[in-house]
């Protein structure tokens, strides 16, 4: 959990750093490398638009790439706790029939585990205590050879070595730093809604099927329509999507032309039910968003705010959590006047690893996310014979940093 702490408070705190460092966004990237920091015995300022107590999101699939940090952080057994282990995936039709179930200790052996944990309990392990000044942003930031000056949303102004852009992927603060130009996006044209069912609701569901054990991702997708089940400690998150021009009926419209299409199975009747049941889903527009660079000088864009991912590649935390430990990595070997030196370092070092997978994630998207039935059976039944290696190849050389 965060220490509420008083902007004043934090800007006492770092002025005797080494690299008087602000980060904006107290998100997946923003946290991991606040705490990252502060392990080496510095006090980056840490900030956040939202309150204290609002919601904290969704689930998250944690792979060894974004979990290993917690080594780092000696955390590792509170992240195992609060985290459920994810052990198998399995592909499936629209009518919620299984094509293909597999193991994935293959895939992770040896490398670390792989962990469904929601986005508000992985905030709380990664922050550990440490302090945040919530209900705040920044409205200017004007850099110089040695500094950057920084006005926040009260009207207060301080200045840095290196300020931190870390707000997401619908980052507002980039626009103060970068041309509109610099900015690109893919438009998948596809979006859906985000629920949480009971946990038991889809293991019953599924062991009365005798088709998976809990732990398990599954996700079920054909021509228009596409749902997936994603386990975190004690409960389900559960997604429900279609094209855009589909989904822009409504949840309960889009619920009742699914079920049109009847038979489904137990586990996607609960997912309609879910969706139902939830009075204001959160809406996912499948849309990414890449950044022409991520060091602007004395300012760094990390996380969602450099490149946002779309879920076909379910590696954005973990590439956030990744791109912190190397900016951490960077920050702790350089000095206040050599600042932008380290950023373009840093920028070498991550950008060809992170653009590689968004491109791989646009990819599969131009493949998945289709109205065509021909080209929904001919991905059927490449299912059917598709090598574990090949299916989820992307997710290894991921985790390889490959
Ligand atoms: C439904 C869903 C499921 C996902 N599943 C996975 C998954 O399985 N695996 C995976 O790896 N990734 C997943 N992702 C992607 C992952 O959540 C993001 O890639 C990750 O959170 C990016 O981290 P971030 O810190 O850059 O952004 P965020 O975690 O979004 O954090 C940005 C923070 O900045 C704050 N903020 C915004 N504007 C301002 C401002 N102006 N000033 C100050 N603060 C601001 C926000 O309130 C937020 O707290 C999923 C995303 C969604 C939506």
């Amino acid at each position: 959990m965060f220490q509420p702490e008083t902007l004043n408070a934090q800007l006492d705190a770092v002025s005797s750093d080494p690299v008087r460092t602000l980060i904006i966004g107290a998100g997946v990237a923003g946290t991991s490398l606040a705490a990252l920091q502060r392990k080496r015995g510095r006090h980056p300022v840490l900030i956040e638009r939202a309150s204290e107590h609002a919601p904290a999101g969704y689930m998250i699939g944690s792979l060894p790439l974004g979990g290993n940090l917690f080594h780092t952080l000696d955390r590792y057994g509170n992240y195992l706790e609060a985290s459920c282990d994810i052990n198998a995936y399995e592909m499936g039709d629209t009518h919620g029939r299984v094509i293909r179930h597999f193991g994935m200790s293959e895939i992770f052996a040896g490398s670390g585990d792989f962990r469904g944990i929601d986005r508000g309990s992985l905030i709380d392990e990664l922050s550990s205590g440490g302090a945040v000044t919530f209900d705040t942003t920044v409205t200017e930031i004007e850099q110089s050879a040695v500094d950057v000056a920084v006005t926040f949303s009260d009207g207060m102004t301080a200045t840095f070595d290196v300020v931190v852009v870390a707000d997401g992927i619908n980052s507002s603060t980039r626009n103060l730093v970068q041309r509109p130009s610099d900015l690109t996006t893919f438009d998948s044209k596809w979006g859906g809604w985000v629920v949480w069912a009971p946990a038991a609701t889809h293991a019953e569901d599924t062991q009365a099927q005798d088709t998976q054990p809990p732990g398990t991702y599954s996700e079920f997708w054909g021509p228009g329509r596409f749902v997936g089940f994603y386990p975190v400690k004690n409960r389900v998150g559960v997604f429900v999507g279609g094209p855009r021009h589909d989904t822009a009926a409504g949840p309960a419209e889009f619920g009742r032309r699914f079920r049109a299409a009847r038979p489904l199975s137990a586990p996607l009747e609960s997912a309609l039910d879910a969706l139902a049941a939830d009075p204001d889903p959160f809406y996912w527009e499948f849309v990414d968003h890449r950044s022409a660079r991520f060091a602007y000088g004395r300012v760094v864009l990390l996380g969602d705010a450099g490149a946002g991912f779309l879920p076909t590649a379910g590696v954005g935390a973990n590439m956030a959590m990744d791109s912190a430990a190397a900016l951490d990595d960077e920050l702790s070997r350089t000095g206040p006047d050599t600042v932008a030196f380290a950023l373009e370092l840093y920028e070498r070092r991550r950008r060809p690893r992170v653009i590689a997978a968004q491109t791989n994630s646009r990819m599969l998207a131009r493949l998945m996310f289709r109205r065509s039935r021909l080209i929904a059976w001919c991905i059927r039944v490449m299912m059917r014979w598709i090598s574990i290696t090949a299916a989820l190849g992307g997710i290894r050389k991921v985790i390889e940093r490959r």
